[in-house]
């Protein structure tokens, strides 16, 4: 017996939204990646005057924006495997703090969330 609020087709529903958002993510990741590997590339093949010094500063820019995406797409990541892992295990709408039944609507928009609206507001005040 599974404690999911949800039946087998709107498992099914949610599933599909973790692994296309997921298939999303690691495209993007691996865009990203290239682009950098691009711009590394390039830059190593040149001479290494003070000519250089905009490609440099791009290059800075290029690297923060990367790992400031890997961060968040790493942890987007670990937390839609987290959803798929509690579809498995037949809780899924369910706060994995408090057990309580997360609203539809923000499963809808946030097909990954693991909190209820009151524990993932305590969270965010928390972090504050
Ligand atoms: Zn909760």
């Amino acid at each position: 017996m599974s404690a999911s609020p949800f039946d087998a087709a709107q498992l099914h529903v949610f599933e599909t939204a973790l692994g296309e958002r997921r298939l999303e993510l690691t495209v993007e990741f691996q865009r990203l990646a290239d682009t950098f590997d691009g711009v590394q590339s390039s830059r190593s093949d040149g001479s290494a005057d003070g000519a250089h010094d905009a490609e440099a500063s791009s290059l800075r820019t290029e690297w923060s924006r990367m790992s400031g995406f890997q961060g968040e797409a790493v942890e987007e990541l670990a937390s839609i495997d987290r959803a798929l892992q509690r579809i498995v295990d037949g809780k899924y709408g369910l706060c994995v703090r408090g057990g309580e039944r997360i609203p539809d609507g923000r499963l809808e928009i946030k097909p990954a969330a693991d909190l209820c609206i009151a524990c993932a507001e305590k969270a965010a005040a928390r972090r504050r």
